[in-house]
């Protein structure tokens, strides 16, 4: 019979992978924690209106990406393309954005019907982070401050650029939108058919297209920036002032903007050369409107998910993963009962005593060859081994797996765990 396989487009994460997950991972947490942000957890499934009625009926995720199915009573579900909307009707449900600011980060699966590729899934997993009640831009530098220290301590600053824009306030837009229809009307028959559409239902996302003669024409259109009123330019240049006190270097690419439509205000991208085309590692920017568009008391918001695919594949290529995440410290090796039954107590004793050790005990048998062989691959620092004669003495041997220089001893079986312990 066939094999069943995977649906395309959604990975199975292996356990040399999931290894470099947990490292950004638990890299993220702990960063997070610093700043002093709160996970907050919800569904995968909702009602398909929650992602139409916040990222927008005319967007490409709403459009032609979603995972949508009518369930067994009929209601219409959408697989989550995305969080922010997911976390403020999270929020809103349960009254968490009454009256308080709340800083926020969530992490998991998303699931979009694109064309995969490399970096681009249909289900890939981000970490979003999303903060409510502050109206910024003191909040948008935090933001912004965090992934900049984030990519710091991961080793990859380097090889990514922060490009940021303001795409204004929703009067702003407005006028600009009106600004760059009148343009663009006059090269219709040069725009190809998603931006045609795309004039009519959302302009600014022409301002996104891949499409190169597209790009040319924009060279000459009217720029956001100057059709920004007062506040929005106060808000933009109060970020940027905030990101040169800290340090944070940025490109300032005033056809930034997002392919959902909640957005106003501040917009940013984190995005590398070292990856092809699927350059953006994590984008994010304001939005304002949201709350309020999906029934709640209007409330300033601002956040950015970032992709962990994308992630991991940059840490791998430029080589910046720790050499031994996840590996074993020590494994045990035994042959015959008694040594067996003498290895699972000593086993269990370092990890009572010596709790940060990844202790491995063989099981299952076999030759001392096959069971070094093992120990070998577990990526162990050292072996205990433990045979009959050794059990008979009341030692055991240590030996070091890793430094060719370095000896084995041996060691009375009841001073194994004080010799690990300082070690
Ligand atoms: P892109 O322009 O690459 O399509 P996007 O604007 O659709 O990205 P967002 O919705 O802002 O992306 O998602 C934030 C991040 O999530 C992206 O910067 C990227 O790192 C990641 N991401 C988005 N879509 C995918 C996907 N299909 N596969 C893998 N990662 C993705
Ligand atoms: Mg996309």
């Amino acid at each position: 019979m066939a094999r069943i396989q995977s649906v395309r487009g959604m990975n199975d994460i292996l356990p040399e992978d999931s290894k470099q997950w947990q490292y950004l991972e638990d890299v993220v947490r702990r960063l997070l924690g610093r700043y002093g942000y709160q996970e907050i957890r919800f569904p995968i499934l909702e009602q398909t209106e929650l992602f139409k009625r916040s990222i927008g009926e005319v967007t490409d995720i709403v459009e032609k990406e979603m995972y949508t199915f009518d369930d067994r009573n009929g209601d219409s579900l959408t697989l989550r393309p995305e969080g922010t909307a997911s976390c403020v009707r999270a929020c809103e449900q349960n009254g968490l954005l009454h009256n308080q600011q709340q800083r926020l980060w969530y992490a998991g699966p998303m699931f979009r019907h694109e064309r995969p590729q490399k970096g681009r899934l249909r289900q890939f997993h981000q970490i979003g982070v999303e903060t409510f009640g502050m109206t910024g831009p003191d909040i948008d530098a935090e933001l912004i401050a965090l992934t900049a220290r984030l990519w710091k301590e991961l080793g990859i600053a380097d090889a990514l650029t922060l490009e940021l824009n303001s795409i204004g306030s929703s009067e702003s837009r407005r006028r600009y939108k009106a600004a760059l229809l009148e343009y663009l009307s006059g090269f219709k028959d040069e725009l190809d058919e998603d931006s045609l559409r795309r004039l009519d239902t959302n302009p600014l996302r022409i301002l996104d297209s891949k499409n190169p003669r597209t790009q040319e024409l924009l060279v000459q259109a009217p720029v956001l920036s100057d059709y920004l009123d007062e506040v929005s330019r106060q808000h933009f240049d109060g970020l940027c002032a905030r990101l040169d006190t800290v340090g944070i270097s940025y490109k300032i690419n005033t056809r930034l903007v997002r392919g959902l439509d909640y957005y106003g205000l501040t917009v940013f991208e984190w995005t590398t050369e070292k990856l092809g085309a699927q350059g953006t590692v994590c984008a994010g920017g304001r939005y304002d409107g949201l709350v309020e568009q999906l029934g709640g008391k209007a409330t300033p918001a601002v956040g950015f998910a970032m992709g962990i695919e994308r992630l991991v594949l940059l840490l791998d290529t430029l080589n910046a993963l720790p050499a031994a995440i996840g590996q074993a410290d020590i494994y045990i090796v035994a042959m015959g009962e008694a040594a067996e039954l003498a290895g699972l107590k000593l086993a269990e004793d370092i990890r009572e005593a010596v709790p940060h050790l990844r202790v491995q005990s063989h099981c299952g048998g076999g030759s001392f060859k096959s069971q070094f062989k093992k120990a070998d691959k577990s990526g162990a620092r050292l072996a205990i081994v433990i045979g009959e004669d050794e059990i008979a003495k009341g030692e055991v041997a240590v030996k070091p797996l890793r430094d060719a220089q370095a000896q084995q001893q041996m060691v009375a079986l009841s001073d194994v765990v004080n010799l690990l312990k300082n070690d």
